[in-house]
């Protein structure tokens, strides 16, 4: 509640990584008025009668943003899943998910898409609107927009069988603009669309480009009238092209990028969400799809060049998000920090993979004013760690305190 009267809240640590500059700030304190950051200084600034939580030598952070997530999907074979489990357990099951990542100091997604055929990821935005859950801040699509037998679709059914799709399937402009109304209408801000196959679903390729230019023209028409940026997933480079061109906001993945389409997004100020651990993950033996053997070709054959790529496009001044692109409630939370390793792989620094985490995807997300810096006026989601992870990025799978909108969520420290 906002009172003018709040008790203010004061966190100490050793050092504050404020998502915006490029070092550590010197100073140790954050102060917290009800929901928002009102200072930020040493203790001198601390006011007689505020709440103290010191974290000793902790490191204090922005809370953390996975910019593709898809916490209705919850294993590895998401397309059987999806005609198995009805909306409202894959909700169910995806709430329990996500507590667990916000106590993993993830404190926003952005759902690029659920395999369901209702809208569980927006009930559950709602009932945390509404106070009646305690979770991430969630924006994006809820389902991803693809063609008849693209990524979207369900390939691997005979002809007699017509499940309903783990994506929308849409044929033509018409198509697409009601799709796009019906999200909008049932609480959607993003538009996600499979421009390109995908690797993970059966039946269709990562190189093909399924959208024609005259759909996706339809879609960028109806999401620009509904005030909705576009994620354009898209691994085939004329698919990356034909998306940034026509201004997409974001491009998920990448893949197969080159040169051409590097200085597009440059030009155009496209956000790259490459989610290069997804790929990792499936390299396990462990962990296997139901199309490995594309996978296992891009893991042999390709990821170093896409590694090169990706740190290529940092340097020509593309902005890199990270997202993880797993499922929700299988998967432990502190492997989605493992996308911050991949970036750091690429070349970027730790600080720039923080970055890539916090205030870079909030400029993306249009919410630079709310979250994803330790700045005054913004949302108190603030994250410590117990040691210095621009020493050592992994130090991020260890949170011990996050605060979410100003309220405690998780304090190891406290005695
Ligand atoms: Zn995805």
């Amino acid at each position: 509640m906002q009172s003018a009267f709040a008790q203010t809240t004061a966190i100490v640590g050793n050092q504050i990584i404020d998502g915006l500059n490029k070092d550590t700030l010197k100073s140790s304190v954050i102060l917290i008025k009800n929901d928002t950051i009102v200072g930020i200084g040493n203790r001198s600034i601390i006011p007689k009668g505020a709440k103290v939580i010191d974290l000793g030598n902790a490191t204090l952070l922005p809370g953390l943003i996975d910019s593709h997530a898809h916490p209705l999907i919850s294993g590895d074979d998401y397309q059987n899943n999806h005609v198995q489990q009805s909306s409202a357990y894959k909700a169910l099951k995806a709430y329990k998910g996500m507590e667990r990542l916000l106590n993993a100091g993830w404190t926003t997604m952005r759902v690029a898409g659920d395999a369901d055929v209702y809208y569980g990821n927006q009930d559950i935005k709602r009932l945390i609107d509404e106070g009646v859950l305690t979770g991430p801040r969630i924006y994006g699509a809820a389902h991803y927009l693809s063609v008849t037998g693209g990524g979207g679709d369900i390939n691997y059914f005979s002809p007699e069988q017509q499940p309903i799709a783990d994506g929308l399937v849409v044929d033509g402009p018409e198509e697409i603009r009601k799709a796009i109304r019906t999200e909008a209408k049932y609480g959607a801000d993003w538009v996600k669309v499979l421009v390109t196959g995908a690797f993970m679903s059966v039946g269709d390729s990562p190189k093909a480009v399924q959208f024609s230019e005259e759909e996706f023209q339809a879609v960028m028409e109806e999401a620009n009238r509904q005030g909705m940026p576009v994620m354009a997933h898209a691994h085939a480079a004329d698919g990356i092209k034909m998306a940034v061109r026509m201004g997409a906001r974001s491009i998920e993945h990448g893949t197969y990028m080159d040169d051409e389409a590097i200085s597009l997004m440059r030009k155009h100020g496209t956000y790259l969400v490459p989610t290069i651990y997804v790929g990792d993950y499936y390299n396990d033996p462990r962990n296997q799809l139901r199309e490995q053997a594309i996978a296992d070709d891009y893991s042999k054959n390709y990821r170093h060049i896409f590694i090169d790529l990706v740190g290529r496009a940092h340097k020509a001044g593309v902005k890199v998000v990270s997202g993880v692109d797993l499922g929700g409630y299988d998967y432990d939370p502190t492997v989605y920090v493992r996308e911050l390793a991949t970036l750091v792989e690429a070349g970027m620094t730790p600080m720039q993979a923080i970055k890539a985490t916090t205030s870079v995807p909030a400029e993306m997300l249009n919410k630079s004013n709310d979250i994803g810096a330790i700045e005054v006026g913004r949302k108190a989601d603030i994250i410590a760690v117990e040691n210095d992870p621009l020493q050592d990025i992994s130090e991020l799978e260890k949170i011990i305190f996050v605060m979410s909108d100003g309220k405690i969520i998780k304090n190891d420290v406290a005695k």
